[in-house]
């Protein structure tokens, strides 16, 4: 079968770049090993912000006196909280699945791998392999939980973000290893449902990639709200053999402590997901686990392009979306984009301009 264009997974950069494309008249097929609507809407983005709500509730009738309003004996279900959290996603996952079809595009469900002369083979659950061609093609893969050697994820005690957000039970202590966006929505999630949490940060500053003042602030509001934070400190190994983990971290005087906790969250970062899916076969250069585009997504394959995670450039998904359109069809949408990393006080991001 032949497309215009194949999308090789259906995150926020997949999914959104395939719809756009179809509604400027190309023929489109989606290619999803999972669920449509990736990483974001089924285990980022969207889930952890239906559990932050949970959080916010919960904090918020806490506080409920401080507004005139008396309540009483006021408790949270874990297990409820991260029902209600998976039921949102899987209603997101179920739009994406809506506006596939809505705008005939060919959903194809295996995992995708591109071969030399523009063609896209699927190996389906079963293992059966089919072939398609396209004139363009869309690598958005995106990433994965990032392992470190001394953090081993064995799913269970030590786990990154999809554990996380669907544990069978509260635990009752955590260290939350890493205070990006990932490890400071979650701790702030564990805290506010009432687990003793410890954030481990190698870096001077939690959420470092911000400004320092933003930084100074959150950490402000996460020690009054009772979160342990180490700085300048790395954990050194993690023995899981008892019932609570023993966290060795090297502190910020160099000294090694223990801390124990029934679970350890690795929130060190992503690894873009660029293996078997065809890079080496045609050649396409990557850097540092990245592809390698240029300003308008283009690898260095004509016809080829990449997106989201798993590309080299840092920019806000929906000014990526809008250049490979601007690429695809000379679109030239206008779509404002902002990020925010959802605590208590949030953490809003917005882009200056947007230069296409
Ligand atoms: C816990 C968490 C919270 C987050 N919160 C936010 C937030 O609030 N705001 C924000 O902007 N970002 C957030 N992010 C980041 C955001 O989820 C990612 O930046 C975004 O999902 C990247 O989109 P993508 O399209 O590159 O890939 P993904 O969303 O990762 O989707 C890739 C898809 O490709 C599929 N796939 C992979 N390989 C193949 C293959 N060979 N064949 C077929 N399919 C394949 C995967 O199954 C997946 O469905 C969060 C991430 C996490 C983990």
């Amino acid at each position: 079968m032949n497309y215009d264009l194949i999308v090789i997974g259906s995150g926020p950069g997949g999914y959104v770049g395939a719809i756009r494309a179809s509604q400027l008249g190309l023929k489109v097929a989606v290619v999803e090993k999972e669920s449509l609507g990736g990483v974001c809407l089924n285990w980022g983005c969207i889930p952890t912000k239906a559990l932050l709500k949970s959080a916010q509730v919960f904090e918020y009738i806490h506080h409920a006196a401080d507004y005139g309003i008396t309540v009483n004996d006021a408790k949270a279900d874990f297990g409820a909280v991260v029902t209600r959290s998976r039921g949102v996603a899987d209603g997101m996952s179920k739009g994406v699945q809506f506006l596939m079809k809505k705008n005939k595009i060919d959903v194809i469900m295996g995992t995708g791998k591109v071969k030399p002369g523009k063609k896209v083979e699927v190996t389906a659950a079963d293992g059966t392999k089919s072939t398609y061609e396209a004139a363009h093609i869309i690598l958005a893969t995106g990433a994965r939980s990032r392992e470190l050697p001394n953090l081993k994820q064995d799913g269970k005690k030590v786990f990154g973000y999809r554990e996380a957000m669907n544990l069978p039970k509260q635990p009752a202590s955590l260290v939350v290893v890493g205070s990006g966006a990932i490890g400071v929505e979650f701790a702030y999630f564990y805290n506010a449902m009432g687990t003793k949490v410890t954030i481990v940060e190698f870096m001077p500053n939690i959420v470092p990639v911000e400004d320092e003042e933003v930084s100074k602030q959150l950490l402000k509001s996460f020690k009054k709200s009772g979160i342990e934070i180490m700085t300048e400190s790395t954990v050194e190994s993690v023995d899981t053999s008892g019932a609570l983990c023993k966290v060795s971290i090297k502190n910020k005087k160099g000294e090694l402590v223990t801390v124990e906790a029934e679970a350890v969250l690795s929130a060190v970062g992503i690894t873009p997901n660029i293996e078997n899916i065809g890079l080496e076969d045609v050649g396409i250069i990557t850097d540092k686990g990245r592809v390698v585009v240029n300003d308008y997504y283009q690898t260095n394959m004509p016809g080829v392009y990449a997106i989201g995670d798993i590309v080299k450039v840092r920019h806000w998904p929906m000014l990526r979306l809008r250049k490979l359109l601007f690429v695809l069809k000379k679109s030239q949408d206008t779509i404002l984009s902002h990020l925010i990393t959802t605590t208590f006080p949030d953490v809003p991001i917005v882009p200056l301009r947007l230069p296409l």
